[in-house]
């Protein structure tokens, strides 16, 4: 594709979510500069990364291993940090610490020391997520921890190296009105936040609600599509 109409194309969209966010942040009565932008680049090349980092885009989201590997490197001379928020799997976890900046989705203790070891690899402490489900349990296909298990992983990740303990991250169920998700998950940061105020990181919302998360008090929202145009349905 001409990378000038990429490059005008990202821009306008970028604009359009920067004013959906400030008009969210202004509906919710929060300050603009309260809620982080993280465009979510899967399925689209490098190339766009660095128009991206271009236009003041400081965080990019990534959900698969390889990918992201590879468009980290590429990317390298960026000022850009990178947040890993799909799903893990322990024998991948010290490679993801080493590229990723920020992972979002840990749902489960086996894969802090692999993170814990990536970290210590690379010498640069990792900032973690830990990814709630916002599911019916045993829901087909559920990402992220049960609520009542947050306080153990949390534990978990705060007394292993190289790992600072941010917050949470949590997807809106298919199939369910996000306003009530998010609802839900502004009452299981409430409960986590009385014995870890400083972790007070909510990453939710992605491009067809953000409104709703950032009502309910998310301060990343992750978007793609909105960003980036619709992705590929295979890559
Ligand atoms: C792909 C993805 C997003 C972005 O989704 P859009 O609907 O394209 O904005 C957000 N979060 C996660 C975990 C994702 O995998």
């Amino acid at each position: 594709m001409d990378l000038v109409t990429r490059a005008d194309e990202i821009a306008a969209n970028l604009d359009a979510v920067r004013r959906r966010i400030a008009a969210a942040c202004d509906a919710a009565g929060r300050a603009g500069d309260d809620v982080r932008l993280v465009v979510v680049t899967k399925f689209f090349p490098a190339s766009d990364v660095r128009i991206l980092a271009g236009l003041g885009v400081t965080d990019v989201g990534e959900n698969r291993h390889q990918e992201a590997a590879a468009k980290a490197a590429e990317c390298a001379d960026l000022d850009v940090r990178w947040h890993f928020v799909g799903g893990l799997q322990s024998n991948k976890a010290a490679a993801v610490a080493s590229y990723a900046d920020v992972v979002e989705s840990v749902d489960r203790a086996k894969l802090v020391p692999g993170l814990s070891r990536g970290a210590h690899e690379r010498s640069h402490e990792i900032d973690v997520l830990l990814q709630v489900s916002l599911d019916p349990p045993g829901r087909e296909g559920r990402a992220g921890a049960d609520p009542d298990e947050l306080d153990a992983l949390a534990a978990a990740v705060e007394t292993a190296g190289g790992l600072r303990l941010r917050g949470l991250m949590a997807v809106a169920p298919l199939g369910e009105d996000p306003a009530a998700a998010f609802a839900r998950l502004a009452r299981i940061r409430a409960q986590f936040l009385e014995s870890r105020p400083c972790a007070d990181v909510l990453s939710a919302g992605m491009s067809g609600d953000l409104e709703h998360a950032i009502r309910h008090g998310a301060t990343h929202v992750r978007v793609g599509s909105a960003v980036l145009g619709p992705r590929p349905r295979i890559k």
